[in-house]
């Protein structure tokens, strides 16, 4: 089974995170490119989500008793087994501890935080992210060790659809045993509208909508819209908004239909989060703010009119049914 590339797969009750079925996506893509490459999902202790990964083979690695330290020392175990070629991960928090844990024990690289995955020549893997403020895009690979681990920015990849696809469960019991960190609770946040990474319109607002009031008036017009609430770093600073919000080069990258942005001056680390979305709706009072020059559609306006004449017209359009 040597030379695959594994998906490691995040999960909850028999259930793979959406962030995870990326990553699988991801895995198949690559396995496009690169020649005689199979695939595989890797999760820790849930057999039901091996089920439900959409490959055709998965890993289920039992033993890691607690969080990244205890998980991250299971999975370089397993690859000292199973020789995969490839380990992806979403950089989402368990995928980064885990990930970096393992690659350390290995002594191999780790790309994080990439939104871009290629096959080099030679058949190495080119993880590509944005660099220096976003200055420079950097594609990075790690010519001699392995295996080459990347984790994947949430976002950048198209989800896999989990269709029935009969997976065959390979089992593996870690022989080391390490207690480390142990998670004693978990607080979920932003539970006000629906996840950034679903939303098929997201309303973002920067330092243009100047409070923390004015991201409640967006709020209300979301909840109409359906669609999800981001912001700018600035906004997060400033805190109009709080940091699960916040969309660009250190916050999320999202891949809705619709973007508007509302007060956003559209700096290169705000852009970078914004690569996928379909159409970008940029509303600025400063006609030569930056984010006209990435919009579909630019409107010269302030986000209150804007946002007032929006609402009446869906209000008109629901009245007429
Ligand atoms: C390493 C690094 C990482 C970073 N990561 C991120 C990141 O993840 N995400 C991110 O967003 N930024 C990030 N930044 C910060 C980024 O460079 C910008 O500073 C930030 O995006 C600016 O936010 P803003 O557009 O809300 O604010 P500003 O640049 O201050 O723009 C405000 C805009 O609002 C407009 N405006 C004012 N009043 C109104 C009104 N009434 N109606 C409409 N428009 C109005 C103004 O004309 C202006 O264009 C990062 C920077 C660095 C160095």
């Amino acid at each position: 089974m040597g030379g695959e590339i594994w998906a490691l797969c995040e999960s909850k009750n028999g259930r793979v995170s959406e962030r995870s079925l990326e990553v699988v996506g991801a895995a198949l893509s690559l396995a496009g490119l690169k020649r005689g490459a199979k695939c595989s999902a890797v999760v820790f202790s849930d057999v039901e989500a091996a089920h439900r990964c959409g490959m055709g083979r998965a890993y289920v690695l039992h033993g890691a008793t607690g969080e990244a330290d205890s998980r991250g020392r299971l999975l370089a175990e397993a690859i000292e087994e199973y020789k995969p070629d490839i380990v992806l991960a979403s950089a989402a928090l368990e995928g980064r501890g885990v990930c970096s844990v393992a690659a350390a024990i290995l002594g191999t690289g780790m790309s994080a935080d990439c939104i871009d995955l290629a096959i080099g020549n030679a058949g190495e893997l080119i993880s590509t992210r944005p660099a220096l403020g976003s200055s420079v895009i950097a594609g990075i690979v790690c010519p001699v060790k392995r295996p080459q681990i990347t984790t994947i920015r949430p976002g950048s990849f198209e989800p896999v659809r989990v269709t029935e696809v009969e997976t065959e469960v390979v089992e593996f019991s870690g022989t080391r045993t390490f207690v480390g960190a142990e998670v004693i609770g978990r607080r979920e946040i932003n539970k006000d509208g629906p996840d950034l990474a679903r939303s098929r319109i997201i309303i973002a607002g920067g330092m243009g909508l100047a409070s923390a009031a004015a991201f409640d008036r967006i709020r209300e017009l979301a909840r109409v819209l359906h669609a999800g609430v981001a912001a700018s770093r600035a906004a997060v600073n400033a805190g109009y908004a709080t940091y699960d919000m916040q969309v660009g080069l250190s916050g999320k990258s999202v891949r809705p239909d619709v973007y508007i942005a509302l007060g956003i001056s559209g700096a290169a680390q705000h852009i970078v989060g914004i690569r996928q979305a379909k159409k970008v709706i940029a509303v600025n009072t400063d006609s030569k703010a930056p984010i006209f020059n990435y919009a579909d559609v630019g409107i010269v306006a302030g986000w209150q009119e804007y946002t007032g004449e929006l609402m009446k017209l869906v209000q008109e359009g629901t009245r007429k049914g």
